[in-house]
């Protein structure tokens, strides 16, 4: 097992569990090279006030998150240990998100869309809104946010770039089209997809993105990185091999690592 686990979170973000140090004793088990850890990050779009402490750690956390991952490359020499962040993309708040992430050394940046228009989708909570949506307005309205999210230049990776598929409410407009659509973005802005294996944990039931997706990131030249996106500590690296038979059966796709936000290549 050699793929790199990029997106792993940490109980500070409020509904994860395990230290820091389970989640890279079961990524050293598995015989991992490198991972990088991706918590969320703080609600920057909200008043503090407003922020739900069970979705994201405080602000006041931020700087104790990036300590202790660099404490944990001294405890761990053996495998490489990067710095990312998972951060939500909402229109509007560009700038502000751009200050937080300045402030620290991240290695990479993971952009997610988890809201169309104040509606946190991927929230079971809200899932109700489900029943009352066009899905086919709801998925071109999320892919268009997810091309606005790779223009917007503040990230490297797009994080599980069909997570509207989530629970597994299917649209009747083609598909297709829309993942040729943002493949051709990403190539324009220069950024990876995520290869999220989280999809095989909920309802949708399959790996993100979609198999026809990763065919258009093929066809565009668009790297990719991987991602288990782990809440628990035996997360890390769960389904890698299915992701694995998955770039397999697409081909060509090249891998993607980083380190102080440049991008290098894992030679197959
Ligand atoms: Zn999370
Ligand atoms: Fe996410
Ligand atoms: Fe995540
Ligand atoms: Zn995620």
């Amino acid at each position: 097992m050699l793929l790199p686990d990029y997106h792993i979170h940490t109980a500070r973000c409020g509904h994860a569990a395990g230290r820091m140090e389970e989640y890279i004793e079961h990524a050293l088990a598995l015989g991992l090279k490198e991972i990088g850890f991706a918590d969320h990050i703080p609600m920057y779009w909200l008043q503090e006030g407003d922020r739900d402490p069970e979705l994201a750690m405080p602000e006041c956390d931020l700087g104790g998150y990036v300590a202790e991952v660099e404490r944990q490359r001294e405890l761990y020499p053996d495998i490489t240990i990067r710095l990312g962040i998972e951060v939500d993309y909402i229109p509007g708040h560009e700038n502000q998100a751009r200050r937080i992430l300045e402030r620290h050394p991240f290695d990479y940046v993971l952009g997610s869309v988890h809201y169309v228009d104040g509606w946190g989708f991927d929230n079971p909570a809200y899932i109700h809104r489900y029943e009352t949506c066009d899905l086919d307005e709801l998925y071109r309205r999320y892919f268009k946010l997810v091309q606005q999210a790779a223009q917007s230049r503040l990230f490297d990776i797009i994080a599980h770039p069909d997570l509207v598929k989530k629970f597994d409410f299917k649209p009747t407009c083609d598909l297709q089209g829309l993942y040729d659509e943002t493949a051709r973005a990403f190539a324009e802005a220069d950024v990876c997809a995520e290869v999220n294996t989280a999809g095989l944990r909920v309802p949708a039931g399959e790996i993100y993105p979609a198999e026809g997706f990763l065919r258009a990131c093929r066809n565009n030249g668009v790297p990719v990185t991987m991602g288990s996106d782990a809440h628990l500590p035996n997360q890390v690296g769960h389904g890698f091999d299915r992701a694995m038979e998955l770039l397999t059966r697409v081909g060509h796709i090249k891998i993607a690592l980083f380190n102080e936000r440049n991008i290098f290549f894992i030679i197959p």
